[in-house]
């Protein structure tokens, strides 16, 4: 007998010792209380992990690193830091491909969406519904944790997809509805964020609410596009519509920047049926400078002869404009998109089309990236700058940035975007104009440090337009004072204070994004 007590207080014992665990000084021991402890990660290889993103220019180390089973582990995370009397900050991490740290929290706890999409919640991540007899009634209820990729796999397979998208699908649908995610349909059908109609929240005091246009509008209006700060989305209702089999897709070429974007504008006008006129499912400029496509993610619509012979066309100032467009179709195209190109003052013949499938034309910067990843740039610190030029003054912007600051280098690895949309469909930070252009300069550096250079330019074209008078909007921005974030939001500001009070008083959620400390 005595042999056997020996043996079950040795056990248990072992049992408690199993339960120690090193911890962190930065966090509250009573953490350690809650039954989402065991998913608590605080080794440093996985907190280096958090601790930067797909930009590669900044390095935050979170306390934590909290990989969720289910959003019970959310509310009780957010509801534990709320109610203590030094809360901590908390920063959903979607797939981390911000350029500038926003995922990140300082000393606090990362939570890594992704791991939401595990065998516990298997099948019960996406889910399509067309039961409406109206089409605008068709949804898709998406766990916020799904890459966008997954979200057309999964409803394509009901013969739907999602009406607005970015150019790259390996984002997770939290985190671009955080921001805005546009891309070339936008003008037809506003940004992502006009394409919800109903979600759940957990919000910054760990309380989960359903939230939609007529239900909790405020908390509703206020997280999409509200850069992670006043809750974070477990799941989105997201509008979609019918999907076609095909894709006719057409690059034309420009040597002026006026006849690019008057056409343009002109292509935008029709959205929705307008005029009686369909329109275009996507219309993207971008620039043609001395990039190589072997460093440009997307540049594969070319064949290598076709690109130097590009090249060698450049107006004086070593640049030609893309415009490149597609229209959606399942039988028959051709009448339809003559009509549309009629008049357009491209290079004549300078037309590139083909016919590809829905999916692989939503997919097309993927093989981009893989070719980049299998030569090892695609890891490489990345500093974007993403702007909305208003219309009025996209001629000026034209000559001081490209023709100017960005002529002075002659090594550009990676897209430059330009193409407009209508403010009427948009609710992000915007200019003042109903046109306005969104330029994206998606620079990357050649290797691991060489990249100052390209901040350097960034600053350069931010300060060209303040001096010109330009009024930009950022995109995607990471202030660093106060002042700078009052003026990003200018009149929007004081509503965007008073909800971050409301929803998230202690500041805990998204730190990484600057706007408030706590
Ligand atoms: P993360 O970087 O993980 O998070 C971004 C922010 O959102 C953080 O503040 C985070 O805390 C918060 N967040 C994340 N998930 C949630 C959630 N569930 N609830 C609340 N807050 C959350 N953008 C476009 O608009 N159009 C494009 O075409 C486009 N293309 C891109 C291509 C590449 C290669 C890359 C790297 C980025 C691109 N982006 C584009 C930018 C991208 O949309 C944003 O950076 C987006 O935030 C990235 O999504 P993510 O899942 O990686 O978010």
């Amino acid at each position: 007998p005595l042999s056997i007590v020996l043996l079950l207080f040795i056990s248990c014992l072992m049992s408690i010792i199993g339960k120690l665990r090193p911890w962190t000084s930065l966090l509250p021991p009573e953490l350690l209380s809650l039954d989402l402890a065991t998913r608590l990660h605080i080794d440093p290889e996985i907190t280096s992990l958090a601790s930067t993103d797909f930009g590669k220019l900044v390095r935050v180390i979170p306390a934590a690193v909290l990989y969720p089973l289910s959003l019970d582990d959310i509310v009780a995370l957010i509801r534990f830091s709320f109610r203590s009397s030094v809360p901590f900050g908390i920063a959903a991490r979607g797939r981390g491909h911000s350029v500038r740290g926003q995922a990140t929290a300082h000393k606090g706890v990362v939570v890594d969406m992704r791991s939401l999409d595990n065998d516990h919640n298997n099948g019960s991540r996406i889910i399509v519904d067309r039961s409406s007899p109206s089409v605008n009634n068709w949804y898709a209820d998406v766990g916020c944790e799904q890459l966008w990729v997954d979200v057309l796999h999964a409803t394509l397979e009901h013969g739907l997809a999602p009406r607005s998208w970015t150019d790259y699908l390996y984002l997770t649908v939290g985190g671009t509805l955080s921001n805005a995610g546009i891309s070339g349909q936008s003008f037809r059908h506003g940004p992502q964020i006009s394409n919800v109609y109903e979600m759940d929240v957990v919000t910054g005091r760990g309380e989960l609410v359903t939230c939609s246009p007529q239900t909790n509008s405020e908390l509703f209006y206020a997280v999409l596009g509200g850069l992670g700060q006043f809750g974070i989305i477990t799941r989105a209702r997201i509008a979609l519509e019918p999907a076609p089999t095909k894709v006719r897709w057409v690059r034309l070429l420009y040597h002026d920047f006026i006849a690019f974007t008057r056409d343009q504008e002109h292509l935008i006008s029709f959205n929705n049926g307008s005029e009686g006129i369909k329109g275009l499912d996507y219309v993207e400029g971008s620039l043609v400078m001395n990039q190589s496509p072997a460093n440009n993610w997307r540049s594969s619509f070319f064949s290598p002869d076709d690109h130097s012979r590009i090249i060698s066309l450049a107006n004086e100032h070593g640049i030609l404009y893309s415009l490149e467009v597609a229209k959606y179709y399942d039988d028959e195209v051709d009448g339809e998109l003559e009509a549309l190109l009629k008049g357009l003052s491209f290079i004549p013949d300078l037309i590139f089309a083909k016919d590809v499938s829905y999916i692989d034309f939503l997919n097309r910067v993927r093989s981009g990236e893989l070719e980049l990843q299998s030569q090892g740039l695609w890891d490489v610190p990345h500093p974007w700058l993403n702007l909305f030029v208003p219309k009025s003054r996209i001629l000026d912007f034209d000559s001081g940035a490209f023709k100017g600051i960005l002529r002075q280098n002659n090594k550009i690895s990676g897209p430059i975007l330009v193409y407009p949309m209508n403010r009427n469909k948009m609710s992000a930070v915007i200019p003042e104009e109903d046109i306005f252009y969104s330029i994206g300069l998606l620079l990357q550096s050649s290797g691991t440090h060489d990249w100052e250079h390209l901040e350097e330019q960034n600053t350069e074209i931010l300060r060209f337009c303040e001096k010109a008078g330009i009024k930009i909007k950022q995109y995607l921005p990471r202030y660093q004072t106060k002042a700078e974030w009052v003026n990003h939001f200018g009149p929007k500001w004081d509503t965007f204070k008073q909800r971050k009070t409301k929803f998230d008083p202690k500041a805990i959620l998204s730190p990484g994004q600057g706007v408030f400390t706590s």
